[in-house]
């Protein structure tokens, strides 16, 4: 048995987004899908397939706010929620990969949810080059220097070791 969920047009996965990142992190134009694959084998069943996501998350180093693409790939497996607490099935898997379903039903938007939380715990970087910010006067050194360069070369250890002496 096979079910496929193509959820592009979907309202719940935009309040899914914007509960995970806040509004200010998801604005009108990004969006995103999911696509789902639900594979069942005996009572239990697989979830294969992945979100394609665009968001604003701000920069890890610079805290500019910028345009993010991220795929998050998901892999999951569900097994009815009475079998909760007896020997886990014999199937090796990571315990963010299993989870428990009850009654029949799945709900995707805490699917959706945990494997979107997981993937944020990676770094934001608007560009792999990114300068980030001065750690005295702030400003943002992807716009140029700032003039505390100056200063931080007098502050050399060598200065330091002059004053001993
Ligand atoms: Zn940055
Ligand atoms: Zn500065």
């Amino acid at each position: 048995m096979q079910i496929n969920a193509s959820s592009s047009k979907d309202e719940w996965l935009k309040k899914v987004f914007i509960e995970v990142f806040g509004p200010d992190k998801f604005k009108k134009e990004d969006g995103g899908r999911l696509d789902l694959q639900i594979f069942r084998s005996d009572r239990n069943l697989t979830l294969i397939g992945g979100i394609i996501l665009k968001f604003h998350p701000s920069c890890d180093r610079c805290l500019t706010s910028f345009a993010k693409q991220e795929q998050v790939p998901i892999h999951q497996i569900m097994a009815p929620a009475h079998t909760k607490g007896k020997k886990k099935v014999e199937m090796d898997v990571e315990d963010e990969d299993f989870g428990y379903y009850k009654n029949d039903e799945i709900d995707l938007s805490d699917v959706a949810k945990e494997y979107i939380l997981l993937a944020q715990q990676m770094v934001n970087l608007c560009n792999e080059e990114c300068k980030g910010l001065c750690q005295k006067c702030r400003k943002n050194l992807n716009n140029g220097p700032c003039k505390c360069k100056v200063k931080k070369e007098k502050d050399s250890p060598f200065a330091v070791l002059k004053k001993l002496h």
